[in-house]
């Protein structure tokens, strides 16, 4: 176990058991989906591999790119507002104490969560969180087919927004 603190959080972090877990982790949620908005974060993951968000990532034992699922929202302006995350195996607490917390890393949001939205086969069930992310990305495929939507991206939908209100809190000052 490592201790990492980032913002509020102090993330206490087993990432070697992460690391082994995600080796047996070989098609990420985007490439498994298959949708015209997974297919669109392929494009947007290469573009957006900030260093210091992947920094993050692999001190926690998580490779970049992959994700267990991503779900994008348009935005008013036509940018896409993706919402996704990571699994790592420990725990995390906030310092203040407050439920909603939300850190910049990059051009990333982050935002902790304990427990697991849904068992996924590589991963313990017990003693593991969610690193969840948001972004502002654009459409970079040359075709978009908004009927691709299926069954896990609504349900990726209504997680993202659950956490919505806050983020367009935390940016209006
Ligand atoms: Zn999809």
């Amino acid at each position: 176990m490592k201790t990492i603190n980032i913002g509020q959080y102090i993330i206490n972090v087993d990432a070697d058991a992460t690391r082994r877990a995600y080796s047996g982790y070989n098609t990420p949620g985007p490439e498994r989906c298959k949708c015209g908005y997974c297919n669109n974060w392929v494009e947007a993951r290469k573009l957006f591999k900030d260093e210091s968000f992947v920094d993050l990532l692999s001190s926690m034992g998580i490779p970049y790119g992959y994700e267990i699922e991503v779900c994008e929202v348009s935005g008013k302006d036509s940018p896409h507002m993706y919402s996704g995350w990571y699994i790592f195996i420990g725990d995390f607490e906030v310092i203040d104490g407050s439920e909603n917390h939300s850190h910049e890393v990059g051009p990333y949001e982050i935002r902790l969560s304990k427990g697991l939205s849904y068992p996924v086969e590589e991963f313990p069930k017990e003693g593991v969180s969610e690193l969840h992310f948001f972004i502002q990305t654009q459409w970079y495929l040359k075709k978009q087919d908004p009927n691709t939507v299926t069954k896990k991206t609504k349900i990726g939908y209504m997680l993202y927004n659950t956490f919505a209100d806050l983020i367009s809190k935390k940016k209006k000052p």
